[in-house]
């Protein structure tokens, strides 16, 4: 794979305003939407612009805040599914979001929605989602969701307060049908910064986790964490190479509840992948474009820039590409195939090229 000509995946964030006010907020949503968003003809000329990138077109991913906030969401569903462009969003579970707002998703030609789930009991879930009920509405809306033939992901941002219920949490969304989970490891930006992130041999333990989580008819993805590519490829070359208590703890609890998996199950997690601007590029509410939504570094504005220069001629964007890194991510041998979160090598240390100090490698040194 490679991503020097175009993204695979558009982020926009429509909207920073979102009803909710979750714990690790990126955007540190408020109620209200901010000065500056980016208006209904700015969006067409945003599709325009993604467009542009040429065929297969990159996907945009519709998210905030939340997008079910914008007044005029269906109008640029549908100058996206018009345009030819395919798209997915992400809402946050809210009110707002009833079985008719998922039916017009659908309609609208959504390839799939996410929602957020980061516990298996409301006691998790809405503590760490800051209201009460947020559980129990996001389970049904994954139910109303999957009724209605909408292809559902669920998010789930690993924390402290969460990764032993993580075996809880696909046992759940197994049970309601979902086939795709996406796993947040965490960056300190927006209200994550008050969160208390993994350990490196913590991050280690749930990676070898989600590994073997891959073996259930569940396609497996992991933003931020883009060693445990590294670690697929350790585990099909050395096989099981990590026995500490916490990984032993969740690998049990899994075989309790899903069984063994099927001995010709292969796991859906891959050595390749994208990282922040290789693959992905993220523009903000205001047209600010970033090389990924947790990292907060102004590359240039839809407003101004062309989308398609800035992604393939960008220094900083090209260095990520090339992993020209700093470093023990810059010597590592893993590098081609992980390169680190450069979301959180900014954030440890302001420097994007750095190393990420979530990886039991870079940590070590
Ligand atoms: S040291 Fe950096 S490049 Fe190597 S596996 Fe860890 S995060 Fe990836």
């Amino acid at each position: 794979m490679n991503f020097s000509s175009k993204p695979v995946l558009v982020f926009w964030e429509t909207t920073r305003a979102c009803l909710l006010s979750c714990l690790h907020c990126r955007a540190s949503a408020i109620t209200k939407p901010l000065p500056g968003e980016l208006s209904t003809e700015e969006g067409f000329k945003l599709m325009d612009s993604v467009r542009s990138f040429g065929k297969p077109y990159p996907t945009i991913i519709f998210t905030g805040g939340d997008p079910l906030m914008r007044k005029d969401l269906f109008d640029l569903l549908g100058y996206a599914s018009s345009s030819g462009v395919s798209f997915a969003v992400s809402p946050a579970v809210t009110k707002l979001l009833t079985k008719d707002a998922l039916a017009k998703l659908k309609e609208a030609g959504s390839a799939s929605i996410s929602l957020s789930l980061d516990g298996s009991s409301p006691e998790i879930h809405d503590a760490i989602r800051g209201e009460a009920g947020t559980f129990q509405r996001t389970i049904e809306a994954i139910s109303n969701a999957i009724q209605l033939g909408v292809k559902v992901q669920v998010n789930t941002a690993i924390m402290k307060r969460n990764f032993a219920d993580l075996p809880e949490i696909l046992h759940v969304i197994r049970g309601l049908g979902v086939r795709t989970w996406e796993l947040f490891f965490l960056v300190k930006v927006g209200r994550g910064e008050s969160l208390q992130d993994l350990s490196p041999e913590e991050n280690e333990s749930v990676c070898n986790f989600l590994y073997d989580a891959s073996h259930y008819d569940l396609t497996v993805r992991c933003v931020e964490g883009p060693f445990i590519r590294r670690i697929v490829k350790q585990r099909k070359e050395l096989g099981r190479y990590w026995n500490d208590a916490n990984y032993h703890k969740l690998h049990s609890r899994l075989v309790e509840l899903e069984g063994l998996p099927q001995p010709e199950s292969t796991s859906t997690l891959g050595t390749r992948g994208t990282l922040d601007g290789d693959g992905v590029i993220f523009v903000g509410y205001d047209g600010t474009i970033s090389p990924g939504g947790l990292i907060p570094i102004n590359l240039g504005n839809v407003r101004r820039d062309n989308l398609v220069d800035l992604y393939q001629r960008n220094k900083l964007l090209i260095s990520i590409r090339d992993r020209l890194l700093n470093g023990f991510c810059g010597a590592c041998e893993f590098k081609e195939i992980c390169g680190g979160s450069r979301a959180r090598a900014y954030s440890f240390n302001n420097d994007a090229l750095s190393s990420d100090r979530a990886c039991m490698l870079a940590a070590a040194v």
